[in-house]
């Protein structure tokens, strides 16, 4: 059993289903965790940290939560959560693991997730980052968060034994299923989904336009990647890696010029 001390968060809020779940299964099979998360839902927040007003932290109620774990909540966003946990409440803690999502984080989803935004941040700060996501619905009724957790679990389980390149994380999106059905694991790459109807035009009740952007989700079902893996009843892990450089593109900008274009010329 390793002792890796880890910090839980989500962008759900503190007591969401998910959150809960993964934390008393992980406080029960042994890990030294603390919970630090926002007092509300911060879903689509993405990487924003608060920068203009301070930030609140308090211990939290229990709720649901096990005797022994910590939970603190915040008025902040889930990546503040992640720099107050690291700074202020435990700066031993190793890895970050965020969620369980309500909803999956699948394609380019995940630049706008708070779930793996904090991830994100934990890999900025140093530590090793989990972002686990449900591939669920919104009402909660026929949530499989159990299979999530127990999924996280292995996952922890096996980065004790495996550590991640430097600036990794890892995008676990988990199929709504009992554990039994759960088809296995696969490491996967991000897909494309795409949304169709992005955006609902409607009058509020003061009779102005407004805007609603959701939309029904398209995804481009190629083998091997995260939207595959979950409609095939798989446990997807995406290896996402911080830096976002394309390397191919230096060699072309430098080749076609684009360096040519400087210093300034006097405009006329
Ligand atoms: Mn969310």
């Amino acid at each position: 059993m390793t002792a890796r001390r880890l910090l839980l968060t989500n962008d759900d809020g503190i007591y969401a289903p998910g959150l809960v779940t993964l934390a008393n299964r992980l406080h029960e099979a042994g890990y030294p965790l603390a919970v630090v998360a926002p007092d509300r839902e911060r879903s689509s927040v993405g990487h924003a940290l608060t920068l203009n007003r301070p930030i609140r932290l308090w211990e939290a109620e229990r709720g649901h939560y096990a005797p022994g774990v910590d939970i603190f909540g915040c008025d902040g966003t889930p990546s503040d959560c992640v720099v107050l946990g690291m700074e202020v409440i435990d700066p031993t803690v190793d890895l970050v693991v965020s969620g369980i999502n309500r909803g999956p984080n699948l394609g380019d989803d995940l630049t706008y997730s708070g779930t793996v935004s904090a991830a994100m941040e934990g890999v900025i700060l140093g530590k090793g980052a989990v972002a686990v996501s449900l591939n669920c619905q919104r009402s909660e009724a026929q949530n499989h968060y159990e299979t999530a957790a127990v999924s996280a679990l292995k996952i922890l389980d096996w980065l004790g034994e495996n550590a991640l390149s430097r600036g990794t994380l890892l995008n676990v999106n988990v199929p709504n299923l009992s554990l039994e059905t759960i088809e296995g694991f696969m490491v996967t790459r991000k897909g494309l989904r795409t949304y169709e109807g992005k955006v609902t035009e409607f009058r509020n009740p003061h009779g102005a336009l407004s805007y609603w952007i959701a939309g029904k989700p398209e995804d481009d079902m190629a083998e091997g990647t995260d939207v595959w893996a979950v409609a095939h009843g798989l446990v997807s892990v995406t290896p996402i890696h911080m830096d976002m450089t394309h390397f191919p593109s230096i060699r072309f900008l430098k080749e076609k010029g684009l360096e040519a274009l400087g210093p300034d010329t006097p405009r006329r």
